[in-house]
C-alpha cells in the first residue's frame, strides 16, 4: 500500500481499509496543525491506487466500506473523484459506504448535483475539521474560511443528502477569544444538521504557529478549567440531532449517540468533572501529548 506521512484513521467510525488519494493537506496552514507539515500536497497518483485497490481486493474482496486519505482527498476535483469513484467500483464491487476528512473550502468548487452525484457513487460522508464558528479565532488561526462559509457548504451537503460530522477545538481561541469561540461555534454549528458533533482540545504540538505564539508570550492558552468551562459553554448553547463525542485528556465518557435528549446528562457529567478532576494531571497529560 501507498501511504505518505501521516495516517489518520477516525477511531470513531468503523473499522475499513485506508486508501490513500491524496498526499499532505491542501492548506497545510491552520496554526495549531503539524500533522502534514513535512508533506507536499498532491494527489495520488492513478496507478498507485490502482495498485492499492488490487491489493485491498486481494485482502477484503467484500469489503462495503472504504475511508479515503489522506487530511483532505475531498480537495480534489470532482472529475478526479468520479473517476476514482469508478475505479473503486471496478475493483470493489461492494462498497456502499466512502467517507474521508475534508475542509469546508473543499466543497466549495463542487455543484450541488455534481455532490449528488459523488453520494449515488458512495461517498456518503465527510468529516468536517471546522474546529470554530467564530470568526474571528478561526482568523486568528488562518483556518482559511469563515463562518459563514460552514453555513453555505453544509447548506450544500444537506441538498445533496452527505451526512457530516463538525469538530469543535477546545481552546484553539485562547483565552483571547474563548467566550465568542464557544458562543458563535454553537450558533453556528445549530443552524447546521451534522450526523456527530465532535470535540477535541487544543496541544501546543512541536512546529505549530500557535506553540511559537505562546513562546513569544502572544497565546494565552485555556488552562484544564477553562477548557472545561468553554466546551460547556458550547455544549449550553447547541442544538442539534445527532451523536455527540469528546477526544480529550480527560477520561469522562460524554460521549452520547442523541444529543439532543441527553445534552442535560452530558452538562451534568462536565461539571462533575470541573468540580472534582485534579487538573494538574490533566494539564501534565495534555503536555506530553504527541499526536491526536
Ligand atoms: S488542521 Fe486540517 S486543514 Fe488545517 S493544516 Fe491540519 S490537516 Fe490541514
Amino acid at each position: 500500500m501507498h501511504y505518505t506521512g501521516t495516517v489518520y484513521r477516525n477511531p470513531y467510525a468503523p473499522p475499513s481499509p485506508l486508501l490513500e488519494i491524496t498526499q499532505g493537506c491542501s492548506h497545510n496552514r491552520c496554526k495549531f496543525c503539524n500533522m502534514y507539515s513535512d508533506v507536499k500536497f498532491q494527489p495520488s497518483p492513478m496507478e498507485w491506487i490502482e495498485e492499492d485497490l488490487a491489493e485491498i481486493k486481494a485482502f477484503y474482496p467484500e469489503t462495503d466500506r472504504l475511508q479515503l486519505l489522506s487530511a483532505d482527498p475531498f480537495a480534489l476535483s470532482f472529475s478526479r473523484l468520479n473517476e476514482i469513484c469508478n475505479l473503486i467500483h471496478k475493483y470493489l464491487p461492494n462498497i456502499e459506504i466512502m467517507t474521508m476528512a475534508a475542509r469546508v473550502d473543499n466543497i466549495m468548487d463542487k455543484s450541488v448535483s455534481e455532490l449528488k452525484t459523488l453520494k449515488e457513487k458512495g461517498i456518503v460522508e465527510l468529516n468536517l475539521g471546522a474546529e470554530s464558528g467564530d470568526d474571528a479565532t478561526l482568523k486568528s488561526v488562518n483556518k482559511g474560511y469563515e463562518s459563514k462559509d460552514i453555513l453555505e457548504q453544509c447548506e450544500k451537503l444537506d441538498k445533496a443528502g452527505i451526512d457530516y460530522w463538525l469538530t469543535f477545538l477546545n481552546g484553539v481561541g485562547g483565552a483571547e477569544h474563548t467566550k465568542d469561540h464557544a458562543l458563535n461555534s454553537a450558533k453556528i454549528f445549530s443552524q447546521t444538521n451534522p450526523t456527530v458533533v465532535g470535540t477535541g482540545g487544543l496541544v501546543l504540538f512541536e512546529g505549530t504557529g500557535l506553540l511559537a505564539l505562546y513562546k513569544k508570550g502572544k497565546f494565552n492558552p485555556l488552562s484544564e478549567k477553562g477548557l472545561m468551562e468553554e466546551l460547556k459553554l458550547f455544549i449550553e448553547n447547541l442544538d442539534y440531532d445527532g451523536r455527540f463525542i469528546t477526544h480529550h485528556t480527560f477520561s469522562m465518557d460524554l460521549n452520547n449517540s442523541d444529543f439532543k435528549k441527553n445534552k442535560q446528562k452530558i452538562l451534568e457529567r462536565l461539571q462533575y468533572g470541573i468540580d472534582n478532576l485534579d487538573m494538574d494531571q490533566l494539564a501534565d497529560i495534555r503536555k506530553n501529548k504527541r499526536g491526536l
